[in-house]
C-alpha cells in the first residue's frame, strides 16, 4: 500500500480499528517516518481526545467509534439483491462490498473528525473571546473608577488653589493698604475670650481698601462666624466683614470701608451667628481705636 492509500486509512488508525495487512502496512509506513501521515494522525487523535473530554461519558475510542458508526448511512456497502442471485459473482461482490463499506467508514470518520475539530476550535475561540470581553469590561470599569477619583481629587485641588489665590490677593491688598501714604492703621487688642489673639486693620481711602489681619483666634463653634465692625461717632457699630479663621487661627480679610464722613471711634470683632447680624450680639474678641 502506498502513502495515498494509507493516508485515507489514518482516521481508522486513530480509532485503532485497523487490523491485518492494513495495520501492518500502516505501522511500517509510519516507522519509515512519513511526516505528513504522522502529523495528520496526531491531529485525528487530538480531535478524538478532545471529543472524549468534551462529551461526558464518552471515554474509550471504541465508544466514540460506535457513535460514529451509528451515523453511517444504513445502506452503505450493501449490495443490490439482484447480485446475490448470482453465486459466481458473490466473492467479487463481497470484496467490493468491503471496499465500499471501508470507503464510507473512512469518509464518515474523516467528516466527523473535521466536525469535531471545528466544534472544539469554535468553542475555544468563543471562550477566549468572552474571556477577553469580560477582561476588557473589568479593565474599562476600573479605568472609569480611577478617572472619577482623579476628577474628584482635581476638584479638591482646584478649591484649595482658589482659596490660596484669594488669600494671596487679600495679602497683596493688605501690603498696598499698609504702604499707601494715607494709610490708617488700627491695632486690635485681645479681650477676655481670646487673650493671645491679635489684629490689625489697614484703611486706605485713596485706594478704596480696608483689610483686616488677625492671628490667634479660636476656631468658631458650628453655626458661628466672626464679624468685624466699624464703630462711628454717629452711626454706632456698622457691619464691615464676616470671616472664619484658618485652623491655625489666622485670617486676612478684605473689608468694606468705614462709612464716609463718619468719625471712626473704634473697630471691633465679635462672634456672631453664621451669615452675620446688623448689630453686634455676641462676645467681643478684639477691639482697637485709630
Ligand atoms: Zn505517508
Amino acid at each position: 500500500m502506498d502513502h495515498d492509500q494509507l493516508k485515507d486509512l489514518l482516521p481508522l488508525e486513530a480509532l485503532g480499528t485497523l487490523d491485518g495487512e492494513e495495520a501492518r502496512a500502516m505501522a511500517a509506513h509510519l516507522a519509515e517516518g512519513c511526516d505528513e501521515c504522522e502529523a495528520e494522525l496526531r491531529a485525528f487523535r487530538e480531535a478524538l481526545a478532545a471529543m472524549a473530554i468534551s462529551a461526558a461519558g464518552a471515554g474509550p475510542s471504541d465508544q466514540i467509534w460506535r457513535r460514529l458508526e451509528s451515523r453511517l448511512p444504513a445502506g452503505a456497502g450493501a449490495a443490490s439483491p439482484s447480485m446475490q442471485d448470482r453465486p459466481a459473482e458473490r466473492t467479487r461482490d463481497r470484496a467490493a462490498r468491503i471496499g465500499v463499506s471501508r470507503t464510507w467508514r473512512v469518509a464518515a470518520v474523516a467528516a466527523a473528525a473535521a466536525a469535531i475539530v471545528l466544534f472544539v476550535m469554535t468553542g475555544n475561540y468563543a471562550n477566549q473571546i468572552s474571556a477577553i470581553r469580560a477582561d476588557d469590561s473589568a479593565r474599562i470599569a476600573a479605568l472609569g473608577r480611577q478617572a472619577r477619583e482623579l476628577a474628584a481629587e482635581l476638584d479638591d485641588r482646584n478649591r484649595d488653589l482658589a482659596v490660596l489665590r484669594g488669600q494671596i490677593a487679600v495679602s497683596g491688598q493688605l501690603t498696598q493698604a499698609v504702604l499707601a501714604p494715607d494709610a490708617r492703621m488700627i491695632r486690635l487688642a485681645p479681650l477676655a475670650p481670646a487673650p493671645s489673639a491679635a489684629g490689625l486693620v489697614a484703611v486706605t481711602p485713596s485706594q478704596n481698601h480696608a483689610v483686616l489681619q488677625v492671628a490667634g483666634l479660636p476656631t468658631p463653634p458650628p453655626g458661628k462666624e466672626y464679624e468685624l465692625w466699624w464703630i462711628g461717632a454717629k452711626s454706632g457699630p456698622v457691619k464691615a466683614a464676616l470671616f472664619a479663621p484658618t485652623a491655625q487661627g489666622d485670617a486676612t480679610v478684605a473689608s468694606t470701608l468705614p462709612p464716609a464722613g463718619e468719625q471712626l471711634l473704634a473697630s471691633a470683632i465679635t462672634l456672631e451667628p453664621a451669615g452675620g447680624v446688623d448689630k453686634p450680639t455676641g462676645a467681643m474678641y478684639l477691639k482697637g481705636a485709630p
